[in-house]
Formats: C-alpha cells, structure tokens, sequence
C-alpha cells in the first residue's frame, strides 16, 4: 500500500487503461440503485468524503483515491458504439460507491455531459448519484429527458451542519447549494431523491439534525429519503475516519471504538442509542415522504418483469419490518428471480430475437397461467394482477400500513 501527502492510504497507482464495456448490465435491478444499468466514467473521487466506502480494500481503486483519479476518456465513443447495437430499455444508474459523476474533475473533462447526451438520444432513462451542484448544468438535458422517459436525480446528504460537512465532504457542495440543486431539478421536470448516509453517529444523527434535515427537504418537495448508518470496514476507511475524528472530535473515539470494536468485515456496527435513523423514517412519514423510491415512480423506468420482482422485494422488507416471516415469500422470490433472469440470459444470448421479445415474453406468462403457476400463491397472484392493472402500493415504503396487500403469504 502506498500513502499520499494527507496521510491517505491507497493501493499502487496504475495509469487508466481505455475501457472495452461502458454499460455495465445487471440480470435484475438491485434493491438499491433500482436500475439495471451502470455507468461510471470517473474512479476515485476527490470530494474526498472521509468516510467513504469507496476508500476500502475491497474495491482495488489503486493510488491515491482523492488525487489519482482515473479518467475514461474514450467511453462516450465506446458508449456510441454500444448503443447502435443496445437492444434493451430500463434506467442507467450514472454514479457509483468509488466516484462522483460531477466532481470537479467532469467541469474540464465534460464526459458525464457526453454521456448523457447520447443516453438522451437513445430515449434511456437516467439515474445520477451526485454531492455536487456541478448536476445544475446539465438539467438542460435531463429536463427534456425526465418529461419523455424520466430522469431521477439522487443526492446525498446527510446534514445542514455546514461546519461538519467542511470537515466529512471537504470537496463536495455546500448543503444549501445542494438543496437549491434539488430545488432546480425538482422544477425542470425530474424525480428529486435524497441519500440520507451516513448518518454519522453522535455527529449527525441526533433528533434535531434529522429533523432541521427532513424539514429542508420537505421544503424543495423531494419525492424520497433513504436514510442509512455509517459503516467502517477494517482497513484504510476505517483509519481514515478515525485519523480524523481524533484531529476533530477526539472526545467520541472512545464511543466509536465501542460501537465499530468488533471490526465487522461489513463495517455495520454495533446497535448504538444515539442513531435516529429510524426517527428520521417516522418524520418523513409523517410529512408524507417514502423512505424508498417508491413503486409509482420505479414502474415507469424498467420493463414490468423487473419492476414486479423490487415489489416483491419492497414486500418483503415490509414484512421484516413488521416482524413477519418471510421464508415464504423469500422462496417465491427466488423462484420468480431465477425465471426472469433466465428469460433476460436467454434474450442477450439470442441476438435474433426480436427487441420487444422480453416483454413479449413477460405477456404470455402472464395471460396463459405461467406466471400465476410459478407463484404458486393465491394472495400473492391477487396482488401482482392488481399491480400489473396499474395499481400502486407501499407508497411510505415498508411498515406503513396499506388497504389491499396480502397481510402474509
Ligand atoms: S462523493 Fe461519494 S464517491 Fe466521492 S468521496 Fe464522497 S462518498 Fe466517496
């Protein structure tokens, strides 16, 4: 491992090497990006966030990760070319856990731009995860876009502390300028969401931290929150965020070496008092906002075979939440996953097939008892029909009472 001036520790630093895939494709959407594809034009990021998971062995980001940051200059031509042969539809993520689409870097290199221009020009959905106001220059698309097919923006933010975030976020935009993007975005025409994490404890996730947040939020009408907690993986993340706790907020490392003591290889900590993350989940409820992005707005933006397998995964955790067993449900779920993706595999292998042969494909299912067959669930089968009628559900995310779903299954 090398170390940078700041004391960072990172792997050796390699030049980039050009990219031979842009799109990066799931076989089902995850339950927390919601999108079957990912871009990422950047790694390593220099809003230098000391927290930040992407720091972490794990991801093998080489040399310094703030000031090494790999550019890949040749994606939006190889994006180009991939898109004249792209034969499938549903929202691109652009972002990840070890970059920022908009860091400072994007103002000169202008890939992210790119990027979006020629996904605009496909009619592709987008998704931007981003902690900088830098998005604001780009709503000239993603305005257009949002009204056409949608276009959700995604930014993270935890705190209005101002004097906190200089020390935790050093490079990324002021939480005002970042609640006045929200606002903008929310007026051009797109699906505003917040990343409330990591709630960093007994720095932002007491009472009033949460609320001064969700009443910011509130105010510029952001569509959801999802809040989360602060993990540290073991390793140079972990050393990271203590260096500078200590060089800070000394008198909590006693507290944070109890509570991340058993150096989890998740980086979760022990279940601690001061975190109110489930507070914030109560008001946001209590102002209307889903802690999730909701099923109303998921539906439009992937094919209805993915969409039902989130709600069936949305269900599920609201089952968990309410204390439910969901063994059950979890065996259906793994059923009806393994048919979609199989279809999905089927559908990238067979280059002849039709474009619209997977929704096609979902139809028949549907209407001829295959799909009513491979659930095999009486409550469950009622529910898809009537979420497939165009019903919604869930619509506060996973607890909140609802008239009409499937108290078990
Ligand atoms: S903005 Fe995101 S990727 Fe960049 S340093 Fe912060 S947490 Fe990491």
């Amino acid at each position: 491992m090398t170390e940078d001036s700041h004391g960072n520790k990172g792997f050796w630093y390699n030049p980039p090497m050009a990219v031979t895939r842009v799109l990066q494709k799931a076989l089902i959407p995850d339950n927390f990006t919601r999108s079957l594809f990912r871009i990422s034009p950047y790694r390593g990021c220099s809003h230098g966030c000391r927290y930040c998971d992407g720091r972490a062995e794990r991801y093998y980001v080489p040399g310094d990760f703030e000031k090494d940051v790999e550019v890949r200059e040749n994606m939006p031509s190889r994006l180009e070319e991939e898109l004249l042969n792209f034969r499938e539809w549903g929202m691109v993520t652009l972002g990840s856990g070890v970059t920022d689409v908009y860091q400072p870097k994007e103002a000169e290199a202008g890939l992210t731009r790119k990027i979006l221009t020629l996904l605009a020009k496909s009619e592709l959905p987008v998704q931007i995860l981003t902690k900088s106001d830098l998005v604001q220059r780009d709503l000239d698309i993603l305005g257009p876009l949002a009204k056409k097919v949608g276009a959700v923006l995604l930014i993270s933010l935890t705190t209005l502390d101002q004097d906190l975030l200089n020390v935790m976020e050093p490079g990324a935009s002021r939480a005002s300028e970042r609640i006045e993007t929200l606002r903008l975005a929310k007026a051009a025409g797109l699906t505003t969401g917040v990343l409330a994490m990591p709630l960093l404890p007994g720095l932002s996730d007491d009472k009033k931290s949460v609320e001064n947040l969700a009443n910011a939020l509130k105010s510029v009408e952001v569509d959801f929150v999802c809040p989360g907690g602060l993990t540290l993986r073991p390793g140079c993340q972990k050393e990271i965020y203590l260096d500078t706790l200590a060089a800070h907020h000394p008198e909590l490392l006693t507290f944070y070496k109890e509570i991340y003591g058993e150096n989890r290889p998740s980086g979760m900590p022990q279940r601690h008092p001061s975190y109110q993350g489930d507070y914030l989940i109560q008001i946001l409820r209590d102002m209307g906002i889903p802690p999730v992005m909701p099923q109303r707005i998921y539906k439009n933006l992937l094919p209805r075979g993915d969409g039902l397998s989130l709600v069936f995964q949305d269900l599920r955790d609201h089952y968990k939440y309410r204390g439910i067993d969901v063994r059950s449900l979890q065996s259906i779920i793994s059923r009806y996953n393994s048919w979609w993706i199989d279809l999905r595999k089927h559908f990238r292998r067979h280059r002849a097939l039709e474009d619209t042969w997977l929704d096609q494909r979902f139809t028949e299912a549907l209407t001829f008892g295959e799909l009513e067959r491979l659930l095999d669930n009486k409550k469950l089968w009622k529910f898809t029909q009537e979420i497939l009628d165009g019903g919604e559900w869930n619509s506060l995310g996973p607890g909140t009472p609802r008239q009409g779903f499937p108290k078990t299954v």
